[in-house]
């Protein structure tokens, strides 16, 4: 966003009347004016107007954001906070006004290729086959299914293999770069896309599908915007399943399931439909909706380097979020992002299990296996 944008924008929002406020995840998880929609949109309005630069307590305001935008799915004249923000922290990384503990995790993805610290050469760990050189697809799995949440990347593979296609794991996948993107190191990014673009484009297959919508945010649109281009087409696994329905395993299922709609899917991609379809295909059941759901889904916490900064905080919005799956009295929370499984997983006990779309469909065709 350029700019005189973002001064015009915020000087809309600071004359409002924020009942915004009321929708913003870190409002509820702080209690405090500070971590709003409003009080983000004053501190660069005070800047703007030469009333008072943005100072470290400021600076952490800002990255008190989770880039959710559920505010602007309220906000009448359309300010886009979260877009203000992402370029508000490359001024203030720019600046060296970040908070020192995103430094490290700068330095883990340059380093190690994921935000974890962990070896690289164990990121494919979880594969435990050989993937063929020429093929359907290829899987960019993403830090957290790697490291993280491997289930999610084996029941990908195994999925797809069932479905009869052929899959490979590029061996020198990096971090796809969200983590830098959203963090305002937009350097450091461009030089994770690059390495990943011309990984991507060298291999031989019709199409990169991901699990992780961060991956499928990042390599569609951010990739795109800094004019880093791939050659091929990027798929969420929601999308591919769903353009597959009839192929799909059908089971019974005793309990009722939710779903929780990542904000990278859905407010961000506008992708809400599909990961629904595979799930009442799948299960036979209808998707039991919670209060706050598709566009006005609550973020699970774990964004926008909010967890990183801010564990305590990150988790409490997450466990919000499990109350509202609770509430419905489903026995199942699906979800369709490892980042959200993980969090969401860390909050939930025995009453609720948390899935994400891939675990469910393999878990599903495991179920048809067995009574075939
Ligand atoms: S984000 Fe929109 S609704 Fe919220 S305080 Fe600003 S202008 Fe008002
Ligand atoms: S993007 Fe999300 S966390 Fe950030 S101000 Fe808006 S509602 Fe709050």
């Amino acid at each position: 966003m350029e700019p005189q944008e973002i001064a015009e924008q915020v000087r809309l929002c600071a004359g409002c009347p924020k009942m915004c406020r009321h929708r913003c995840p870190t409002f509820f998880a702080w209690r405090s004016d500070s971590p709003t929609p409003h009080g983000r949109a004053l501190l660069i309005h005070y800047e703007n107007t030469e009333t008072r630069d943005i100072d470290s307590r400021g600076a952490e305001v800002l990255y008190q954001c989770l880039q959710c935008s559920q505010c602007l799915t309220w906000c009448l004249p359309g300010v886009d906070i979260a877009e203000i923000v992402e370029s508000m922290r490359k001024s203030l990384v720019s600046r060296d006004l970040q908070p020192a503990g995103l430094n490290s995790l700068r330095e883990s993805i340059e380093s190690h290729h994921n935000p974890f610290r962990e070896d690289h050469d164990e990121r494919n760990q979880w594969l435990g086959v050989e993937t063929q050189e020429k093929t359907d697809i290829i899987y960019f799995a993403g830090c957290t299914s790697s490291y993280r949440e491997k289930e999610i990347a084996r029941a990908t593979v195994s999925l797809l293999h069932h479905l009869n296609y052929s899959v490979q794991v590029a061996p020198d996948e990096w971090c796809c770069g969200s983590p830098l993107v959203r963090t305002g190191f937009e350097e450091a990014s461009k030089r994770v896309a690059q390495h990943n673009a011309d990984l991507l484009n060298s291999l031989d297959a019709d199409e990169i599908l991901v699990t992780c919508p961060g991956c499928y945010k990042t390599l569609t649109n951010d990739y795109a915007d800094y004019g880093i281009n791939l050659n091929k087409p990027v798929v969420h696994l929601s999308e591919f399943l769903e353009h597959r329905l009839d192929s799909l395993p059908k089971t019974d299922f005793e309990t009722n399931l939710t779903y929780h709609d990542p904000c990278h899917l859905g407010r961000h991609s506008e992708i809400y439909d599909a990961p629904r379809s595979v799930i009442e295909t799948v299960t036979g059941k209808e998707v039991v909706e919670m209060d706050q759901s598709r566009e006005n889904a609550m973020c699970c916490g774990n964004g926008a380097g909010l967890r990183t900064l801010f564990p305590d905080y990150a988790h409490k919005i997450g466990k919000e979020r499990i109350r509202q799956a609770k509430e419905t009295g489903a026995g199942i929370l699906v979800s369709t992002c490892p980042f959200c499984k993980n969090m969401l997983n860390a909050e939930a006990d025995y009453d609720l299990e948390v899935l994400d779309l891939s675990e469910l469909v393999e878990f599903a065709r495991s179920r048809e296996f067995k009574s075939a």
